[in-house]
């Protein structure tokens, strides 16, 4: 297997704070690895590490298997939670600064300036002030900026909380195109389980610990229920029905939800009630479920 990153037995405490304690992980090269946690769960402690921004206590972090930070700042490209341009410069004046830190010629910035303006779609707006952007336009250009070292490994801390719908549509949209460019490996940290739906790989974190990790489907097999809703003709005979097969439910308006352990019940059910049944509609499990699941709802305070 192509790892890009490995984490072993990482751990880093803030005074008293143990704020990650003993976690490992692997990163596939090429994929979109999700960590899933609620907040205060370790994620951006994990993030500032890989970084190197932060200097953990104990543990290895390995990238390439390297693992001197000269190597790691050269690789890695961080978009972080919160906007990190200046708000006063032009986009295009933001994005030269930095690339010439990077860059060693003039025409070297300008160059991957272009192809990056083109790539994330800034040039409609590349010379407004960054402080007066949209928050979609804003994410953008703090994309650019990650990229323009052209990194292999491309981290991002919630990119798109705080965000509204539309806007996280649209940084989903790059997501999905960045993943196309070859090579490219994305490490997000997200509280929107929906999100790490997407993900090759996802590890949930909470209170500093690893509790399960594994692909989407994995986890909603493990963790997650089918459900089968159901409009009943006569809910009371319907609710009887159930009660006397032993089978749980909820109620919510007219609908009755069974909770099916195999996808294949659903149609056991649909046979045995198919003359009581007015609608039905059949509910795939969700990672929501794996989060309430795996956490427990009273600790999820997102
Ligand atoms: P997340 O990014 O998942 O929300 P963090 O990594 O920011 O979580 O925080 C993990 C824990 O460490 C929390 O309990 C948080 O309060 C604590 N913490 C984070 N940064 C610091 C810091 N600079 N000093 C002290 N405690 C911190
Ligand atoms: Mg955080």
């Amino acid at each position: 297997m192509d790892w890009i990153l490995e984490v072993k037995e990482l751990h880093k405490s803030y005074k008293e704070i143990k704020a990650v304690k003993g976690i490992n992980f692997k990163v596939k090269r090429g994929s979109l690895f999700a960590f899933l946690g609620p907040n205060g769960a370790g994620k951006s402690t994990t993030i500032n590490m890989i970084t190197t921004l932060l200097e953990k206590d104990t543990g290895d972090i390995m990238l390439n298997g390297k693992t001197d930070d000269t190597y790691f700042r050269e690789k890695i490209g961080v978009v972080f939670q919160d906007n990190v341009l200046d708000d006063l410069l032009s986009v295009k004046q933001n994005l030269m600064l930095r690339g010439a830190l990077y860059l060693k010629t003039k025409e070297a910035v300008q160059a991957r300036y272009e192809e990056l303006c083109s790539f994330l779609s800034l040039k409609e707006f590349e010379h407004q002030p960054f402080g007066r952007l949209s928050g979609g336009q804003k994410r953008r250009a703090e994309i650019a900026r990650a990229l323009f070292a052209n990194p292999e490994l491309l981290l991002m801390d919630e990119p798109t909380t705080g965000l509204d719908p539309e806007t996280r549509q649209t940084v989903w949209k790059v997501i999905d195109d960045l993943r196309k460019r070859e090579g490219l490996t994305i490490f997000l940290t997200t509280h929107y389980m929906e999100e790490a739906a997407n993900a090759d790989h996802v590890v949930i974190i909470n209170k500093g610990l690893i509790k399960v990790q594994g692909t989407p489907a994995e986890l909603k097999d493990q963790y997650s229920h089918d459900r089968l809703k159901i409009v009943p003709f006569h809910k009371d005979k319907f609710e009887a029905a159930l009660q006397k097969e032993k089978k749980p439910y909820q109620k919510i308006a007219d609908q009755i939800i069974i909770k099916v352990d195999e996808t294949k019940e659903i149609f056991r059910l649909l046979d045995t009630y198919r003359d009581q049944i007015k609608s039905f509609e059949a509910i795939k499990g969700t990672m929501d479920d794996v989060f309430i699941n795996v956490i427990g709802e009273a600790n999820i305070n997102v």
